[in-house]
């Protein structure tokens, strides 16, 4: 998928998520705290665009989750100096969605198995437009929601980050260099839950700007 920032168009390279950085959602789960951040990985082409208007609930679970999230897309390529330096690198935000199939996820984990279905199978990563980022500009107290059926559900806030973004671009540059069009998923806030055949799903970007998809 591309995306165009600034009359520049960034086609999505590799889609990063960070997994339990915000302590509601690491309780609401009853998950343990950690000491670095959760990394996991989606396929770029599990991205479904604003512009369409359907996501399928996938046929092999019974509890699909959404988890809203604050999205950031990396605009050039290498390895940050130091954390201040991160901020270098983002070429745009943006809000995403990384749905999740609860119940496969918990009996994979349950089995020690790799969870990896659960969270990158096809359309688990819907996702807004991105809105150009301005390295002078603020990280700490970026506000994003996600409502379903217009009843609000979760409220992000990128000062409750237990990573804050420039930690998670720094750290995921220590295993991978960093390229033009890699995304990266911040992780949700508390109020994750189930989605149901026909509900709709809108998610608001930090520019107040909403996107939503219907559940088919
Ligand atoms: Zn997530």
């Amino acid at each position: 998928m591309d995306f165009l920032v600034k009359n520049k168009t960034y086609t999505a390279q590799r889609v990063f998520c960070i997994g339990r950085n915000y302590v509601a959602h690491i309780e609401e789960l009853g998950n343990e705290m950690p000491g670095s951040p959760v990394i996991f990985m989606k396929p770029a082409t599990s991205l479904v665009p604003h512009t369409q208007k359907a996501i399928p609930y996938p046929e092999f679970s019974k509890n699909l989750h959404f988890e809203t999230e604050l999205v950031v897309l990396i605009g050039k390529e290498g390895v940050p100096a130091d954390e201040a330096d991160a901020k270098n690198f983002i070429a745009g935000l943006a809000v995403g969605l990384d749905l999740t199939m609860r119940d496969v996820q918990d009996d994979l984990r349950e089995k020690g198995l790799s969870w990896e279905i659960s969270k990158a199978f096809d359309q688990s990563a819907p996702i807004g437009e991105f809105t150009a980022f301005d390295p002078s500009g603020d990280l700490k107290s970026l506000k994003f929601s996600g409502s379903i059926n217009g009843e609000l559900r979760q409220n992000g806030d990128s000062g409750l980050m237990i990573f804050p973004i420039t930690r998670l671009i720094k750290e995921l540059s220590k295993f991978w260099k960093l390229l033009p069009g890699d995304l990266i998923f911040t992780g949700t806030p508390a109020g994750v839950g189930p989605l149901q055949h026909g509900d709709t799903i809108e998610i608001t970007a930090p520019q107040g700007k909403s996107y939503s998809w219907d559940i088919s």
